[in-house]
């Protein structure tokens, strides 16, 4: 008898121990007063609602979203098309500019705008961009960049030796270090700058030990790092890393954009599985954030996406643990798209406003500008 209690409480303890794991922490909320020092922005290309129920639903009913208390709505349409590209709907964020697709960091009029991680790399804050695809892919690109069209790569990477930003990782190397367009060697012209490079060919991210005395840039791969689903996996480490770095690197707070890059890859080859690993990586990455903001109580985190991407639905074949997708188109979707904040200065993010907005609500935030300028958006 006594032999097969212990088997029972055994099986008892296995099987709670494998729920933990798959259950979400609650994240407790902080105190909606303080000031905000460091915002967290967090975008996931091609992540609407549709793909946010699939990865909720996937699992046990409870995702990092839940600890959102204040959602909203912002209108992704660009200055010239109603459905945007990744370059226009990151500018509109960067910049509080709706612009042509395709565009980086340039307002309609093919005019640069000071985007709002140059703004507060200016005024002393550390600044940060975080990505799963190259780093001068068009929505790291739109916060440090500026560009009349996307796919100019090698002119992307030279806008990143303007701007004294403090810690980049994603892929991309090879438009640093083998350019075609002139002799420029990037990599070392950063190393010149006083940064602190590194790649993966050289170490894993996960071993990098970045001294705050001096910038961090780390190369995940030579173009687009591979998708979660064939073996990436450090933007939840990089999140970690990035906000522990960012925070001791300056007094006066940070800023940081990290992507979840390739939901909307998943969308445009309309492979649910790929959209919804993507998914639950960027997940894991939001949790990190939460983390750090629960302890830190001066952050604000924001979460939302560029557009929808793939017209993705939820079928009626769908059981809770096992979404089933369908996809109406392989490109992006003009859906409304749904916005999360955690923090002081979360309140700002309620209702339904432009995707331009949210630079605005962001300045506010920060107290640069007044919420009444942040809500007229
Ligand atoms: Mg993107
Ligand atoms: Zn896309």
């Amino acid at each position: 008898m006594r032999k097969r209690t212990l088997v029972g409480q055994f099986l008892v303890i296995v099987f709670l121990t494998s729920c933990s794991v798959t259950q979400p922490e609650v994240i407790t909320q902080v105190d909606p007063n303080q000031e905000v020092k460091n915002i967290i922005l967090m975008i996931g290309d091609g992540m609407g609602l549709a793909q946010i129920s699939a990865a909720v639903y996937s699992g046990s009913d409870r995702l990092s979203f839940d600890n959102f208390q204040v959602t909203g709505l912002h209108k992704s349409h660009s200055s010239s098309d109603l459905v945007t590209d990744s370059a226009a709907g990151a500018t509109a964020f960067a910049t509080g500019e709706k612009t042509f697709n395709g565009a980086i960091g340039l307002n309609k009029d093919t005019v640069a705008v000071k985007t709002i991680l140059e703004e507060c790399e200016e005024k002393g804050l550390a600044t940060g961009l975080l990505a799963t695809v190259a780093i001068t892919h068009a929505t790291p690109a739109s916060f440090i960049a500026h560009q009349p069209t996307r796919v100019l790569y090698e002119r992307i990477a030279a806008d990143f030796l303007e701007t004294d930003i403090d810690y980049f990782v994603g892929g991309g190397k090879q438009y640093f270090d083998r350019r075609k367009e002139d002799n420029r060697n990037l990599y070392m012209e950063l190393i010149q700058k006083g940064y602190q490079v590194s790649d993966y060919f050289e170490k894993p991210l996960e071993q990098t030990k970045p001294d705050v005395k001096k910038p961090f840039a780390y190369f995940t791969a030579d173009k687009n790092p591979l998708p979660v689903t064939a073996g990436r996996n450090y933007l939840a480490f990089a999140t970690k890393q990035a906000l522990q770095f960012l925070e001791n690197r300056s007094e006066k707070g940070f800023f940081i954009m990290i992507e979840g890059s390739q939901i909307d890859w998943g969308g445009h080859s309309n492979d649910g599985n790929w959209m919804l690993q993507e998914l639950l990586d960027f997940d894991r990455a939001i949790t990190e954030a939460l983390r750090f903001a629960e302890k830190d109580g001066n952050t604000l985190v924001i979460v939302t996406g560029d557009h929808e991407c793939g017209g993705m639905c939820l079928t009626e074949k769908s059981k809770m643990g096992r979404p089933k997708f369908k996809f109406s188109t392989n490109g992006h979707t003009a859906s409304l798209v749904p916005v999360f904040a955690y923090g002081p200065g979360s309140e700002l993010f309620h209702g339904v406003y432009q995707n331009t907005a949210i630079y605005h609500k962001m300045r506010a935030a920060l107290g640069w500008d007044s919420a009444i300028t942040a809500e007229r958006e």
